[in-house]
């Protein structure tokens, strides 16, 4: 197998998936298991592909300990598709819904969901170009609202909120799709938790929806059959077609998750991670971090120096030295690190090694 020239890839997503899984999946790719096929042809109905929708379901219940009155789906349309499932099914008594905006990917959240109620925004950060989390208190929730809804971690801007907000009664739906298995999470202080498969996860075309058992049933019977939450809940995600190649690997990242020690693990080695990097950052002379300290994303390290020149060579020296993608997203400029679970501690240790070598060679 040609893994000599793999590069450090710190897109935003899709990103980097670990070799192991991706070697494993190689080896099984024509022939599943001994089944004589691939799973990219294998009928959803078989028992194999049972085995392993159930095994990725029973695995990521564990992984993250989630309650039996939980349901969990494997749905398609990403984390987008989400935006508007999220009010089509959850604006159930008075129509409202409260939004707190921390990022391109909450507004946009937001947006979608106006299109279907009377939503609210209870506060942003977009006055600082989202460069902190606000904070917000159970009083400055509408305490007649159908539910609230905030992002994580925002990938865009490399922030993460240090606090889960306290909605008191009123369902908290949460957007994790850019730190869902990074770090250890309390399901139950959620109404609904959903993220897009690329990031942390696997390949992008599987959606993972975790919804209360309470919050299921509410959809307009005149919405399309395939956004009401019931229908997948009813039918163990097998409405239709799922996502079948997707849900299989997906399975197998969470099978090395819990080998490796479960989410508790993993989180330890990614706040190492994080913490190196923005530690070198904080004493570097040339670049600078522009979140606030306390909100900081693990995932997601966003950085600049402050020259949009300096900016651009930088990333294309990188990529010339191994490491791809280091341009920050197209709305801000500047650089990211998008370093998920899948990311080495040695390719954050590269990344440092050659942040070193170009301050030096272009220190004003
Ligand atoms: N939410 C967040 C936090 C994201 O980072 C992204 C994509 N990067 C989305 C939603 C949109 O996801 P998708 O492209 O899967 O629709």
């Amino acid at each position: 197998m040609n893994n000599q020239n793999r590069v450090y890839n710190f897109s935003a997503g899709p990103s980097m998936l670990p070799l192991d899984v991706l070697e494993s999946v190689a080896q099984n790719i024509t022939n599943y298991g001994g089944s004589g096929q691939s799973v990219m042809e294998m009928s959803h109905r078989s028992s194999e592909f049972e085995t392993i929708i159930a095994e990725a379901e029973s695995t990521l219940r564990e992984l993250l300990r989630i309650p039996d009155n939980y349901k969990v789906l494997f749905l398609q349309g990403g984390g987008t598709l989400q935006f508007a499932m999220v009010p089509l099914n959850l604006l159930r008594n008075s129509r409202k819904a409260d939004y707190i905006v921390t990022g391109t990917w909450a507004k946009k959240a937001a947006e979608e969901a106006a299109k279907f109620g009377d939503v609210k925004i209870t506060a942003s950060s977009e006055e600082s170009t989202f460069t902190y989390i606000p904070e917000v208190q159970k009083q400055d929730f509408r305490p007649d609202a159908d539910y609230v809804h905030f992002t994580l971690n925002n990938t865009v801007y490399g922030t993460r909120f240090p606090y889960i907000p306290d909605t008191g009664d009123i369902p908290l739906v949460c957007d994790m799709s850019s730190c869902i298995l990074s770090e250890e999470i309390d399901v139950s202080k959620y109404g609904m938790i959903y993220a897009g498969a690329q990031k942390n996860v696997g390949p992008a075309g599987v959606t993972i929806v975790i919804i209360r058992e309470d919050l299921i049933g509410f959809a307009s019977k005149s919405i399309p059959t395939y956004l009401d939450y019931k229908i997948h809940a009813d039918n163990d995600s097998m409405y239709n077609t799922p996502p079948c190649f997707g849900i299989y690997v997906a399975g197998e990242v969470f099978k090395k998750i819990k080998a490796e020690g479960g989410i508790a693990a993993i989180e330890k080695i990614n706040i190492e991670k994080a913490n190196k990097l923005y530690d070198y950052i904080d004493g570097s002379d040339l670049y600078k971090c522009p979140i606030v300290k306390k909100d900081r994303s693990l995932m997601n390290v966003v950085f600049i120096t402050g020259d949009a020149n300096l900016d651009k060579k930088f990333t294309s020296e990188a990529k010339a030295a191994g490491l791809y993608n280091l341009a920050g997203h197209r709305s801000i400029g500047g650089m990211r690190a998008s370093i998920y679970n899948a990311m080495p501690a040695e390719g954050v240790d590269e990344l440092i090694a050659f942040m070193k070598k170009f301050e030096s060679e272009n220190r004003g």
